[in-house]
């Protein structure tokens, strides 16, 4: 157990963690209280599902899961609010566990996430689902009473506390398995306690929980009879929700509305879904599948970008687990939704599952299906694809790495900046415009700016050859592993040139001039060549076309790999007029200090690191101060 601390008997003190979250989401959600039902009820359907699932295997629960309803009772003159579940209800343990500490390990890392910003926190919060707690928004004081299914009537426990640091803990009998949770609504929430409000607000967050959620209210006859108004009025339950899975009505049925309501519960999001695809497959295998492509990264994928969930297993209507592991490549991470499989068994495991013929075709379905939807916003284009791609592009371009098969299909989805167009470019557009040549070029760079002024792409721009610009950290993995697109080259602009008729031919002085900076520099350096490409450009780096690029060098460096021995080869410019000068200079010494200094510039330019900065720093303040004297010796 954790940190939870008795104070007396039968007083405990809150987790630290819990006080902290509790004071945070009073004050950020108090504009939202409505969602202190929505949570009440999703932990009351979750019970009610976790119950069903071990009576399918647990002999002891058979039959317990029959009435699985979730009842809301209110009381105007007591001020209180019942929520009433016969789900697996909680043990002792379990208790003190789960409303005593905070058992999510992303919680912690979401308090840390907190800006003190209440509106900015309050939508945080939203998206990351604030459970039971949220019952202090709107109350005073919250009492659980419990009873394990399967435990006996006098092992059930009641907590109470009122969200000031402490709880209390008592056993008590309880004829019913489940969980009975009452709120005392504070004063400025009394409003709450009203027919009209709560069924609104059930409408509103819960219609589309599988279990019917009933409202007690008074008899509608008792209620218009006004003479009865000292007697207690009779009650009788009305069913609010809908009371059916999503997924397993027809899709002509489901208003928009409803899909979106259905995707903010599942996915705990304040915004709605980008979009969604829902089918029911009939045959020998039949299975429901609901797909959602959100518009903003969920919390816990800002939060840790390795969390694959968000795709939940039902058979049959019964929850199983969260299969996303099994179901979506991680470069899909961020889709959610529900497959509902009418042929698996119920009592399947994680290793069945990964080794179910079924489960693969559902897992092809799954990612047809995503990449279908993404397509389409895609080349809807528009905002809408922006906020995709700003939110989950790096995240899809890991597809080309990770997944062979549909690795053009994923290419085709990538937006790049490019020198032909201000706007991002797609393959196929390149391609469109690349006329009958078959190479598309590319750049990798730290960034756009870097890209753009690149001594790389100066020949290919006098050309008017495109190249993409690629300026992504993945992008180099991405074009490691993506030598082709349909049936065109990708290539380096560092690694090769367009052939062209009208190549010029360096003459023998340029090689001379090459020769000399290669001697100056020895061994940092492999080939020194001249280089006609270039026309602003001192100077450039140029790799083999099999070797690692520069960009590739830093990353892997970054990544704390380790990178094989390269030297770089340069190119320079012998119509640039530094070479120019370069060429005249008899001096050793100086022509030394200007070949380092051409060198690391080409490095620079590169976004590179050099291997001696200050050296560097050193080397143009000495010319500089020549240059200088020089200048004004001139002038005297
Ligand atoms: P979450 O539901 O997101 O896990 P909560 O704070 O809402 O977080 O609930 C914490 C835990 O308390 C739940 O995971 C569950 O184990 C338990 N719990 C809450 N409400 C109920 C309930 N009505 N019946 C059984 N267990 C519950």
């Amino acid at each position: 157990m954790n940190d939870t601390s008795q104070a007396n008997d039968n007083t405990y003190r809150f987790d630290a963690e819990v006080s902290q979250l509790l004071k945070l989401m009073i004050n950020a959600l108090y504009s939202n209280r409505e969602i202190f039902l929505r949570e009440l009820i999703s932990n009351a359907s979750d019970a009610s599902d976790k119950l069903r699932f071990e009576a399918l295997t647990d002999e002891s629960l058979k039959g317990l899961d029959q009435d699985l309803k979730i009842e809301i009772h209110f009381d105007a003159d007591a001020k209180t609010l019942t929520v009433t579940d016969h789900g697996i209800g909680m043990t002792r343990q379990e208790v003190i566990d789960n409303l005593g500490t905070i058992a999510r390990s992303g919680t912690r890392q979401f308090l840390e996430s907190l800006s003190g910003d209440a509106k900015k926190d309050a939508q945080l919060i939203g998206q990351f689902g604030v459970g039971f707690y949220s019952a202090f928004i709107v109350a005073d004081e919250v009492m659980v009473e419990t009873r394990r299914a399967g435990a006996a009537a006098d092992e059930a426990v009641r907590w109470t506390s009122s969200g000031q640091g402490e709880y209390q803990l008592e056993p008590i009998t309880k004829d019913q398995h489940g969980t009975r949770i009452v709120l005392q609504v504070s004063q400025d929430h009394e409003d709450l306690l009203n027919q009209w409000q709560l069924e609104r607000i059930i409408r509103h967050y819960s219609n589309h929980i599988a279990v019917p959620i009933e409202l007690w209210a008074p008899k509608a006859s008792d209620a218009d009879d006004k003479k009865q108004a000292d007697s207690k009025p009779e009650l009788e339950p009305k069913v609010i929700n809908e009371a059916k899975a999503l997924w397993t009505r027809p899709k002509s049925e489901i208003s928009d509305d409803e899909y979106q309501a259905f995707y903010s519960s599942l996915a705990n999001d304040p915004q709605p879904a980008l979009s969604w695809a829902h089918h029911q497959v009939e045959g020998a295998q039949s299975y429901s599948l609901l797909l959602y492509l959100p518009k903003q990264a969920p919390f816990e994928l800002m939060m840790n970008r390795d969390s694959v969930e968000g795709l939940k297993l039902y058979i049959q209507r019964v929850f199983i687990m969260d299969a996303a592991e099994e179901l979506l490549p991680r470069y899909l991470r961020f889709m959610r939704g529900v497959v509902d499989s009418a042929d698996l068994p119920l009592n399947v495991s994680r290793e069945i599952l990964q080794d179910s013929p079924l489960l693969k075709k559902i897992r092809a379905t799954v990612i047809k299906r995503s990449l279908d939807l993404i397509e389409k916003v895609t080349e809807a284009g528009g905002e809408e694809w922006q906020q995709f791609w700003d939110s989950f592009g790096t995240i899809l371009k890991e597809g080309v790495i990770e997944d062979f098969e549909q690795r053009e299909r994923v290419a085709s989805l990538l937006r790049f900046p490019s020198t032909a167009s201000d706007e991002p470019t797609g393959l196929d557009g390149y391609i469109e415009r690349m006329g009958d040549s078959d190479t598309i070029w590319y750049l990798t760079a730290d960034s756009e700016q870097v890209a753009k002024h690149s001594p790389h792409i100066e020949s290919f721009k006098d050309k008017g050859i495109e190249v993409l610009l690629l300026t992504d950290r993945i992008d180099e993995w991405v074009v490691s592993h993506l030598h082709e697109f349909k049936g065109k080259q990708l290539k380096s602009v560092t690694a090769g040139q367009p052939d062209t008729d009208d190549q010029p031919k360096p003459d023998k002085a340029a090689k001379k001039l090459a020769g000399r900076v290669k001697k100056a520099l020895g061994d940092k350096v492999g080939n020194v060549e001249p280089g006609l490409q270039m026309t602003h450009s001192a100077a450039r780096i140029v790799t083999g076309e099999h070797d690692m690029s520069i960009q590739m060098q830093k990353l892997m460096r970054q990544a704390g790999q380790a990178v094989p021995d390269t030297t770089p080869n340069l190119e320079i410019n012998p119509n640039h007029p530094l070479i120019e000068a370069m060429a005249t200079q008899d001096n050793d010494q100086r022509f030394e200090g200007l070949a380092q200094l051409v060198f690391d510039q080409a490095l620079l330019a590169e976004g590179g690191e050099l291997a001696d900065p200050a050296g560097y720093v050193k080397t143009v303040n000495t010319l500089l101060v020549e240059a200088l004297n020089q200048a004004s010796n001139g002038h005297d």
